[in-house]
């Protein structure tokens, strides 16, 4: 067997200097990966999905390449405004005051759905799932380091990040510190000395009925929201990792404040690579939770589409690229992967066993390319091109195809060759038996039985395609 994983070059897009980089780990064959997770006041839309999905590629293009990883992610349960900029109010709360439930069931609620949809999209669960509410004395101990380095002031109740204490301020996201003074914002928080400084704890309520609040040497209160991924990201991954993810829309503000407080705690690089995924849109432009009117995975389920298809659907795309949503293009994107698992269905039920001693030429030079492309910034979507070629090389021996397909899923997490909860599954003896009645009427030239049995697979909803390999068949969207 040809060992070339080791040895698999890696190079992704690192937003912290705007090219693509060589890959090359902290601790040798470790990768140590810190995700943004959601905030859990309502269910995450197909757009965070989106997300998601990209980081559990890496993380499986990391597994593939040989490289143990510890993957840990937050849930944001409390501190998190509906704007970025300490503007307006937790969005827990405003969830709870519109719910009529207290913030705490809200939380779970949402944090349990959140899993039941990644776990439907197979999304590989963090090693470390960690909320804020359960880190609030990790936060004030950063803090407190900000504080004695000379970080932070205290002004109106509550405790900023000064951001003129750190001249890198704003590096990431090309943030230009002069400019900031005069930044005019709708809602200037007077007691910011820059209009960029961030809250770490508040001490003095924006809210009333605030239930979600601690001791802290700077009274009872809260965290700010950027403070938890610093503190958490740091205790289960130490001061310098790897790599950091989240969404573009975390560049600027988020991403930008998080890199300011940890390495003005620290003194020291805190993250070497910075990967941001592309939004999904729709219609309306970008779909936000906030604007309340957005898709989730459940009404696709609804709708009869696998979540695998959603999956399938984000694959098309590159992750840095935006992405538009519509049902026509998910319709496409079942289509290919119902016909995509029929083939492999009938590879399957050929040849039984999968063949991975000993690749001829052929069968090596297709997983070349394929690493070549998912090597070179989780370009999936080639990986996805690369897969169909494999399945439609009528001269690579079948097993060999099964081994790659197999190697290959490892990456796309589609369950290509499993068949227990498929949908087509159930249907498939029926199918299959009438589609052997069909080959052996046509092999006897009786074609007039061979199109009544096309008719009453067309009335079952089912599509029949003659290839070389035989006859595949897929259920009608
Ligand atoms: P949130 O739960 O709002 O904190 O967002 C969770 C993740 O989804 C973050 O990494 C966001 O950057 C990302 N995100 C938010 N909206 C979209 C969108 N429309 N498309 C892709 N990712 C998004
Ligand atoms: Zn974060």
């Amino acid at each position: 067997m040809i060992h070339r994983k080791k040895l698999m070059l890696i190079q992704l897009y690192n937003t912290l200097n705007r090219q693509l980089e060589i890959f090359s780990p902290i601790v040798e064959n470790e990768v140590r990966i810190y995700t943004c997770g959601p905030t859990v006041y309502n269910y995450a839309h197909i757009g965070n999905l989106r997300t998601y999905i990209f980081e559990d590629i890496l993380r499986r293009i990391m597994n593939y390449a040989g490289y143990t990883v510890t993957h840990v992610m937050n849930v944001t349960d409390v501190g998190h405004l509906t704007g970025d900029d300490d503007e307006g109010e937790d969005k827990m709360l405003k969830s709870s005051r519109e719910s009529g439930r207290s913030v705490w069931e809200i939380a779970q609620y949402y944090t349990d759905a959140f899993f039941q949809d990644t776990d439907k999209l197979n999304i590989l669960r963090p090693h470390t799932a960690c909320r804020a509410t359960e880190h609030i004395q990790d936060m004030i101990n950063l803090i407190k380091k900000l504080e004695t380095n000379g970080h932070t002031y205290t002004a109106g109740g509550n405790v900023y990040f000064s951001i003129d204490t750190f001249p890198e301020y704003g590096k990431m996201a090309g943030l230009k510190l002069d400019d900031m003074q005069s930044g005019a914002r709708i809602e200037i928080d007077t007691s910011k000395k820059n209009p960029k400084d961030f809250v770490l704890w508040f001490t003095k309520s924006k809210f009333e009925n605030q239930v979600m609040i601690w001791d802290s040497p700077w009274g009872r209160g809260y965290p700010g929201w950027h403070i938890e991924c610093s503190a958490m990201s740091m205790k289960y991954l130490g001061p310098h990792f790897d790599i950091h993810c989240g969404g573009t829309d975390h560049i600027n503000v988020h991403h930008t404040n998080e890199i300011a407080q940890s390495e003005a705690a620290t003194g020291t690089k805190w993250v070497n690579f910075w990967l941001h995924g592309e939004f999904l849109i729709d219609d309306s432009g970008k779909m936000s939770k906030s604007k309340g009117d957005f898709l989730t995975l459940s009404y696709l389920i609804k709708k009869s589409y696998d979540p695998l298809d959603y999956r399938y659907f984000c694959m098309g795309a590159h992750y840095r690229s935006q992405l538009q949503f519509s049902f026509a293009a998910l319709d496409a994107a079942k289509n290919a992967r119902l016909n995509l698992k029929e083939r492999i269905r009938i590879l399957q039920d050929r040849c039984g066993s999968v063949q991975g001693d000993n690749l001829s030429k052929r069968a090596d030079d297709y997983v070349k390319l394929f690493e070549e492309h998912i090597g070179k910034d989780l370009n999936v979507s080639r990986g996805l091109a690369d897969l169909w070629q494999v399945i439609k090389d009528q001269l690579l021996p079948e097993q060999e195809k099964l081994y790659i397909i197999k190697q290959m899923d490892s990456v796309f997490g589609l369950s290509l060759l499993d068949f227990t909860n498929d949908d087509l599954n159930n249907d498939s003896k029926e199918v299959d038996s009438l589609i052997s009645e069909r080959t052996i009427a046509r092999k006897n030239r009786n074609f007039s039985r061979a199109d009544e049995i096309r008719d009453i697979l067309q009335a079952m909803g089912i599509d029949i395609k003659d290839t070389p390999e035989g006859t595949t068949w897929r259920k009608k969207v």
